[in-house]
């Protein structure tokens, strides 16, 4: 197979080579717990607590409003647990019905339980109407849980015009920023979120660590418990070296994110006009002036997205048909179908996602290989050939 052209940086990026080396010594010498009394293991505690710095200055918050976690899912489950069994009276949640799963599943589960979940919806460009959210918030809402932006579709929702209207209700506001982290500025001083959710291999640092922020005060119980681990607010040996990858991938997300910002919008933009300039009967899916700079969602009418997948694949590009969690089911996508995009639409998207290292030369090659492959499944399409008589 031909070099892969990894187009698929919102299922989970590169481990960065500046974040590989300074995990591997974690790996290899400094294999202590950091709970130990003896200098081995406690020197590590240092190692932890100078990756949450990291991490806290990405968000612009304070140290001890981080803890670390297994990830984005994690994150997003405790946000939602602690703050529901810190408020046990209240017994309604707000969110969207584009988050994702690793929200949309746990408020399904509290369904069960007897809680009522608001699910707000989106109009045709994935965009929310948050005067829609102001009436939603009743006195017993517990949480909003709204994600900063959308995995499928790149849309980015107004969270600051969001936290400042949950906040004058006087409810408490996570905000999963899973996709944004690394991509877009956030500032926890501007931001009026009480928690909000990252995930390390979405930012060049490795799968299974990620963070959340509690903003001090913030009522919360912990999701996991165990040992004292993280001021006692999630239980479990430390997984140091993720988190020493996690704070480094955050300091270099910090040192460049807006120049990177800018040249994944470029090619991002270069492979968008290229693909509608190439192929007709393309769309664009939602709301191009809002969404992360890295993300472009395209239907191709009348032919399968899987089936663009597989030959795309052949030539060793990657990209995906929807979010990378719920890939493996032939579902359509429920961002797209809460956005009313027509089936056939769906069935034909084609999500492209960019990291740091992709370049034009990727691009231009995408545009040489996806307009025949696009001919040859329309040819053999028996709606395709309908539509055209
Ligand atoms: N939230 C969003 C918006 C995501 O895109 C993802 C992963 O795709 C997650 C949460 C889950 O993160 P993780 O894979 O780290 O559990």
């Amino acid at each position: 197979m031909s070099k892969v052209i990894y187009l698929d940086n919102n299922a989970t990026t590169p481990v960065a080579p500046e974040v590989l080396d300074v995990m591997l010594p974690y790996y290899r010498e400094f294999y202590g717990n950091p709970s130990s009394m003896h200098t081995f293991g406690g020197q590590l505690a240092h190692a932890v607590n100078d990756a949450r710095a990291q991490v806290a200055e990405l968000f612009h918050a304070r140290e001890n409003e981080i803890i670390f976690t297994s990830g984005g899912t994690e994150s997003d489950n405790a946000a939602i647990r602690g703050v529901l069994e810190a408020f046990p009276e209240k017994r309604h949640i707000i969110t969207t019905r584009v988050e994702h799963p690793a929200i949309l599943s746990p408020c399904r589960h509290l369904e069960h339980q007897g809680y009522r979940v608001t699910y707000l919806p989106v109009d045709d460009q994935g965009r929310l109407d948050i005067e829609m959210l102001r009436e939603a918030i009743k006195s017993d809402t517990a949480l909003v849980s709204i994600m900063y932006a959308n995995n499928e579709t790149g849309i980015v929702f107004p969270v600051k015009k969001i936290g400042a209207i949950v906040k004058e209700k006087g409810c408490v506001f996570h905000c999963d920023a899973v996709q944004a982290a690394g991509k877009l500025d956030m500032d926890m001083q501007t931001l009026a979120a009480d928690l909000v959710s990252i995930s390390g291999h979405k930012l060049h640092a490795p799968k299974g660590v990620g963070a959340l922020f509690i903003r001090r005060g913030t009522r919360f119980v912990p999701f996991i418990m165990g040992g004292h681990q993280e001021n006692g607010r999630r239980g479990g040996t430390e997984n140091v070296a993720g988190q020493v990858g996690l704070g480094r991938a955050c300091e270099l997300a910090m040192s460049d994110c807006r120049t990177e910002t800018l040249r994944m919008a470029g090619l991002r933009d270069r492979l968008e006009q290229g693909v509608l300039e190439r192929i007709p009967e393309t769309r664009v899916n939602g709301d191009v002036e809002h969404r992360l700079p890295a993300t472009m969602n395209v239907s191709f009418a009348y032919i399968e997205g899987e089936a663009i997948l597989l030959k795309l694949n052949e030539f060793g590009i990657c990209a995906s048909s929807g979010s990378a969690c719920t890939s493996g089911s032939l579902e359509p996508s429920h961002v797209l179908r809460a956005m009313g995009v027509p089936f056939t639409d769906i069935h034909g998207s084609i999500r492209f996602s960019f990291s740091r290292y992709n370049t034009q030369e990727e691009v231009d090659r995408v545009l040489e290989i996806l307009p025949p492959i696009i001919a040859e499944l329309r040819d053999m399409s028996p709606f395709w050939n309908q539509r055209k008589k």
